[in-house]
């Protein structure tokens, strides 16, 4: 059999799709509830069990603070969410969302695929990154690539036109804002020239609004509101975003909420009617909030809107009419737009999850660093080595002098960011060089070179004048997690599938053997079975309820089930009638 093909990620802060190329073209996967998106969510219900995607989802507003929304907002963070008292990394969290993920794909692959092509966005940082890979380790992938979601857009919108140079990417999911100038270089090969966004503006916003908006009617009309009730507060927010999607294609709505509240004994109902105009008056605020993120990645770019030769949008809230029309005033162009605008990055990532694949045809992506790279240099200022927006993968050299007399040894101190006072960008570690001669200040030259590779992994070495002072660090493991913590949390999340599996296992025998419970039963009050045979029958019954009652194993009920099935008298099998 072959290898189940490699899957494309696009790992959301709001919500989660898994794509795949089985023929010619990328296909989203559904995942166990049918679904094509599953939510990125986690929670533990009352009951202890693990719940992922919408089933944690439909529990958020009552249990929150057994519930981790948006983790992505968190990957590289130094945090541990609580879950009924353990504490799990944002990569744990991830890795349970993408466990799911393979899982459910499993299912409809006929086996686990063991690589996968994970998006992050743009402006995601190394740490980010790697964060981001560690969580696809611990959900068991073999292989992990990573890839800019602006750039697997543009692979899935199939823009290899020779005369496409420029793309803007305008991606609003369910929680963040992200602009995007890439640049195709020869066929395909893109990198990202500028990023820009809002990580605080999404279609959750929208719904928020109309919420508010749907909330004040309310309390108009009836005096009194409906804060309080966790469960009313959850169906408000539901019926909003039902509504705004729906005026995305129509031009009124109304909304109903039956038994929203309760005043004096009598149930409350919520309907209200919403025209779009009045929709895009209440949230115009939001989308004036698009334009400056625009203006930044032209600015940053050097280049004016003429320049740009296409216009993609990207992520399920660029379905919104007014959305639309204001990126085409500013960007002065009619965006190009797909059916599934949410599915496309995931589509994007399966096409280069076939390149993973096949590793005859080198992928041809290429990325930006979005922040500089460099060192401390003399009372903690920041000299950035490679700096933001290079392509990726760079390697560039910088030279240095010490700064005392006699220094024999020199401590480099690394960091990442974009602020002139080193401490307070992100260190990622630290190269000793020693053995210099005693010199003056300034009279020993360093070369400091700097790698940054595609995947997220700098390599920092220095050189002195005369050729023997050589320093190697490899920083990508100061950003992420040791071998043996991924080992470890893999194995975790795999007994956490197992126990998953166990549970499902369970239920299944459970029922098995209720059904047959029901029959015998039933059978038994009618007289139905010869006398010599009731008693050893009766037995097997006693024993398989006693087993269903506390028996923790499926292994426990199936024995049972098979004993109470053994003493039924041959001509009674095959009780789906129990009329013959
Ligand atoms: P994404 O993160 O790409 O899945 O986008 C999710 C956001 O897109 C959510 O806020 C959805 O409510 C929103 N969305 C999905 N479909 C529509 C639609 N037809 N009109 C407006 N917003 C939509």
């Amino acid at each position: 059999m072959t290898d189940p093909p490699a899957l494309g990620i696009d790992l959301g802060t709001t919500n989660s799709v898994v794509a795949v190329v089985e023929g010619e073209q990328p296909e989203t996967l559904v995942n166990s509830e049918g679904d094509r998106l599953t939510p990125s969510v986690v929670a533990i219900s009352d009951a202890g069990e693990r719940l992922v995607g919408a089933e944690a989802a439909n529990q958020a507003v009552k249990n929150p603070a057994e519930t981790v929304e948006s983790v992505k907002r968190r990957m590289g963070d130094d945090v541990t969410f609580d879950l009924q008292g353990d504490e799990y990394l944002p990569e744990q969290v991830s890795a349970m969302i993408l466990a799911k993920l393979r899982r459910d794909a499993a299912e409809y692959l006929g086996g686990e695929s063991q690589r996968a092509v994970i998006t992050v966005p743009a402006y995601f940082s190394e740490d980010q990154r790697q964060a981001t890979k560690d969580a696809g380790a611990i959900a068991g992938f073999d292989e992990v690539a990573i890839l800019s979601e602006p750039v697997a857009a543009a692979v899935a919108y199939g823009l290899h036109d020779e005369d496409v140079r420029t793309v803007a990417v305008v991606d609003l999911g369910g929680g963040t804002f992200d602009v995007s100038l890439i640049e195709q270089g020869s066929a395909n090969d893109f990198h990202v020239e500028a990023t820009a966004g809002d990580t605080d503006l999404g279609g959750d916003d929208w719904d928020r609004r109309l919420a508010d908006w749907v909330h004040s009617q309310f309390e108009a009309e009836h005096g009194v509101r409906a804060d309080d009730s966790p469960q009313a507060v959850q169906r408000l927010q539901e019926a909003a975003e039902e509504a705004k999607q729906r005026l995305s294609a129509q031009s009124e709505t109304t909304i109903n909420i039956p038994f929203f509240t309760q005043a004096d004994g009598q149930p409350l109902h919520v309907d209200e009617t919403l025209s779009r105009d009045q929709f895009e008056e209440l949230t115009q605020s939001l989308v004036d909030r698009l334009e400056p993120p625009i203006e930044d990645v032209l600015d940053e770019a050097g280049m004016s809107q003429s320049e740009i030769d296409e216009v993609i949008l990207v992520g399920g809230a660029t379905r919104l009419p007014a959305v639309e029309r204001r990126v085409e005033r500013v960007l002065g162009q009619e965006p190009r737009r797909v059916l599934h605008s949410d599915e496309i990055v995931a589509h994007g990532a399966a096409i280069r999850a076939v390149d993973l694949t096949d590793s005859q045809s080198a992928t041809l992506v290429q990325d930006v660093t979005p922040f500089d790279l460099g060192v401390e240099t003399r009372h903690g200022r920041f000299e950035p080595v490679i700096s933001r927006n290079t392509t990726v993968p760079a390697t560039e050299t910088k030279t240095f002098a010490t700064s005392e007399r006699n220094q024999t040894r020199l401590r480099l101190s690394i960091y990442q960011g974009n602020r002139p006072v080193a401490r307070e960008n992100r260190l990622l570690g630290h190269c000793v060089v020693s053995g210099l001669p005693p010199m003056p200040p300034g009279a020993i030259a360093l070369d400091v070179s700097f790698s940054l590779r595609r995947d997220g992994t700098l390599d920092v070495s220095v050189s002195g004048p005369t050729g023997e002072i050589h320093e190697d660090v490899s920083v990508d493991d100061v950003s992420g997690l040791s071998d043996e913590e991924i080992e470890r949390m893999r194995l975790e999340a795999e007994q956490h599938a197992r126990e998953d599996q166990r549970q499902a296992r369970l239920a299944k025998e459970k029922t098995r053997a209720e059904q047959l419970l029901s029959f015998v039963e039933h059978n038994l009050s009618q007289d139905r079975f010869p006398a010599p045979e009731q008693s050893a029958l009766e037995e097997a019954r006693v024993d398989l309820v006693d087993a269903l009652d506390s028996a923790e194993s499926p292994d426990e009920i199936e024995e049972y089930r098979n004993e109470l099935e053994r003493a039924i008298p041959r001509r009674h099998l095959g009780h789906g009638t129990d009329d013959d």
